[in-house]
Order: structure tokens, then C-alpha cells, then sequence
């Protein structure tokens, strides 16, 4: 037990670990480093059966709460190594406890291909299959091998490979079946020593010309993705915030076609057969969100899809704020938005 207690605070304050800056407080809360501890604070008394969260970064959930009444673990294992490699590629694990930013970054350095795309998103890498994260083209699940896993459940070690993960847009199956079940250990990725840059999405191209790159190496590449990020995101250290609230709805293109007619500037994306992604920033903007404040709790001057915390704000008026924008998104245009952010 007093091994167990050494991992253990009491009544913790995950301010630094939200990224919208709440004060919520943790009756329990762990940081493991390893799969032996992690078993062993699962076996001891008391634990087993309690609420509890997983919690990496913070940097995707909103308590509503000030109390969680339970206990949050957090992985503390960080690296990764390479655990197979070829002639054109390698397939390298990374712990996860990982910063997932400062992870792309070293693939970047060492001339693996996969994830550039996918620089400056803040969070650990243990959470990077939760959402299968995305950015600027690239989902994590096209550079995906496989992931280890604790079961809750069965206190057991397991593997998933890509499809049982089941990815799918902002998804997978640990957010919908697996919910809750698992504590992701490890995740690896197949990199390629060589491969073509994906820079044709939103204003890479435009960026990278205007900087006098004509044949951008990968770090180019990565570099240009973090200004034009830094640009136009806000910064959770200076202004609390999940980054997007709400996913992209997809619709189908008859709904879309009728929409058309009566706001002809509805941007859109082609999204599988008969299906077209919207912007959701765009619905919010449309709808006399953007830049909204109440108290301390609004929506971003730039990004109408970012909610923020400007101070004091509560979770409870971020999610009745959310849940305002959701309705008057429904009443407009008849979509139903989705957040894409846990709600704890
Ligand atoms: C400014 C900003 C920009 C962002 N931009 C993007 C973007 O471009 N693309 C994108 O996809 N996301 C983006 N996000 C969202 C966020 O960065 C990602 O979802 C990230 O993967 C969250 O990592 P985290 O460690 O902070 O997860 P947390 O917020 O700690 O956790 C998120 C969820 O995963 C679960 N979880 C965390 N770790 C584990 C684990 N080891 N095992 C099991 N479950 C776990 C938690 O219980 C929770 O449900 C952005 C966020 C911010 C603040």
C-alpha cells in the first residue's frame, strides 16, 4: 500500500491539466510509469471499482464540474524507440506519455515521413488515438500500426491493430464501444525514410511560396504548419481553450444542395459518396456567434469554432454556451453539431 500511496495525491487541482484553465479539483489523483503500477493501483482496495479518468494533456476535455469525485491517472512515460525497420521505413513506438508535439518534432529531425502534417498539436501522444487527431489533410490513422493497451476490465495487457480500432473521423472506437475501458500504454506508428509532402491542403502552399521555399524539405514543411497554426489559433497558456469545440458535421448532399439555395457561400468538402463536410466555424459565424462573450466564458474573435476561457469561467457556462450555439446551429441550418471535446 505504500507504494501505492507514494503515486497518490489527495484532492489535486488539474488546473494545469485542462487546457481551459478550470479549477477542478480530483479526490484522487496518479501519476504511473509504468504497467506494474499501473496494476498495482488498480488492485488496491478502493480503486478498482471507483469513477475514474485518464488524463493526458487536458487539452480536449471540459469538466463541467468543479469536483470530480474520483480518481485521474496520468501516464508519465515518455520516448520512443524503433522497433522495426526496412530499407524505406520504420515502425517506431512511442510511449504514452510522449508530448505529442515534441514527438513529431524528432521524427521531423530524423527524416521520418507521416506525421508533419500533424505539428504543434498539443497533447500527449496516448491520447492521439482517442480522436484519431487530424490537420491540414493528414489523420493519424494513415501513419497507424498498432496500439498496447491496459483493460480495465480484465486487468489484462492488449493490442489493437488499425481496424480494430475502428478510426473514422475525429472517432474511434476507445470514444464510442471501448469508452472508459482502456488505458493506452504505447502506440506505434510506420514512418517512411522517404515520401512525397502532402501540401496542398488550406494555405500551406501559398505560405511556404510567400517564404521563398520552392522544394520545401519536411522541416519546411512542419515549420509552415506551426506558424500558420500559431497564427491562427489561440494559445491555451494565454487563453483557455480545447482548440476545436465542435467536429466538421458531414450531411448529406441533398440536405446540402437545399441549404445552397439559401446561403449560396456555404463553403464545403466532398466527404465519401453523397456526403459533404461543412465547416462548422462557418455555421457558428453564421449564426452571430464569433467573438460572443458572457462573463468569462466566449467564443474567439478569429475562430468561431474555438470556445474559450478568459479568466473565471466555470464549465457549466462553456457547456450551456455549447449548447446555445448547438441549438441556434440547429434552428438556422438544421444540423446538429457534435463536440468534439470530452465533457468530463
Ligand atoms: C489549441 C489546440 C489546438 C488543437 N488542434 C487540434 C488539431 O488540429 N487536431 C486534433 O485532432 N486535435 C486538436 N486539438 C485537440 C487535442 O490536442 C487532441 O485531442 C489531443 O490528442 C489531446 O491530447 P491530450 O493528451 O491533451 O488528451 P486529454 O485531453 O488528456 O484526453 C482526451 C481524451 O482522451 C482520453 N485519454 C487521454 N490519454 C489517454 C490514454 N493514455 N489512454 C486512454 N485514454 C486516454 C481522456 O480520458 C479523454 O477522454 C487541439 C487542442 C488545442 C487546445
Amino acid at each position: 500500500m505504500s507504494k501505492i500511496l507514494d503515486v497518490l495525491d489527495r484532492f489535486y487541482n488539474l488546473k494545469n491539466y485542462n487546457s481551459f484553465g478550470l479549477n477542478v479539483v480530483a479526490s484522487y489523483f496518479a501519476n504511473v510509469d509504468s504497467l506494474a503500477q499501473l496494476k498495482d493501483l488498480m488492485q488496491s482496495p478502493g480503486f478498482k471499482e471507483d469513477r475514474r479518468l485518464v488524463l493526458g494533456g487536458g487539452s480536449n476535455v471540459l469538466f463541467l464540474d468543479d469536483f470530480f469525485d474520483g480518481l485521474v491517472i496520468h501516464y508519465t512515460k515518455t520516448g520512443w524507440e524503433i522497433v522495426e525497420e526496412t530499407e524505406n521505413e520504420v515502425i517506431v513506438r512511442a510511449h504514452a506519455g510522449t508530448n505529442w508535439s515534441d514527438f513529431v518534432d524528432e521524427m521531423v529531425d530524423a527524416g521520418y515521413h507521416g506525421i508533419e502534417n500533424l505539428s504543434l498539436i498539443p497533447g500527449n501522444v496516448g491520447a492521439a488515438p482517442m480522436q484519431n487527431i487530424g490537420a491540414y489533410g493528414v489523420e493519424l490513422k494513415d501513419s497507424f500500426e498498432k496500439l498496447e493497451a491496459f483493460d480495465f476490465q480484465t486487468g489484462k495487457l492488449v493490442s489493437f491493430d488499425k481496424k480494430s480500432c475502428d478510426f473514422g473521423y475525429r472517432s474511434s472506437f476507445f470514444k464510442h464501444g471501448g469508452k472508459d475501458r482502456y488505458f493506452i500504454l504505447s502506440v506505434q506508428l510506420r514512418l517512411k525514410k522517404q515520401g512525397q509532402l502532402n501540401r496542398g491542403y488550406g494555405n500551406i502552399s501559398d505560405y511556404l511560396k510567400q517564404q521563398g521555399v520552392e522544394n520545401p524539405s519536411i522541416k519546411d514543411l512542419s515549420q509552415a504548419i506551426k506558424a500558420i497554426r500559431s497564427s491562427k489559433l489561440p494559445d491555451p497558456l494565454v487563453i483557455g481553450n480545447a482548440g476545436s469545440f465542435f467536429k466538421n458535421p458531414v450531411i448529406h448532399q441533398l440536405l446540402f444542395e437545399d441549404l445552397q439555395q439559401e446561403f449560396p457561400k456555404i463553403p464545403s468538402y466532398p466527404s465519401g459518396t453523397s456526403m459533404i463536410k461543412v465547416p462548422a466555424a462557418w455555421l457558428i459565424d453564421q449564426a452571430g456567434w464569433k467573438g460572443y462573450r458572457k462573463g468569462d466564458a466566449g467564443v474567439h474573435e478569429k475562430q468561431a469554432l474555438v470556445l474559450v476561457n478568459y479568466g473565471n469561467a466555470v464549465g457549466r457556462e462553456i457547456f450551456a454556451l455549447a449548447m446555445q450555439i448547438q441549438l441556434d446551429v440547429k434552428n438556422k441550418f438544421g444540423i446538429q453539431l457534435e463536440p468534439e471535446v470530452n465533457i468530463i
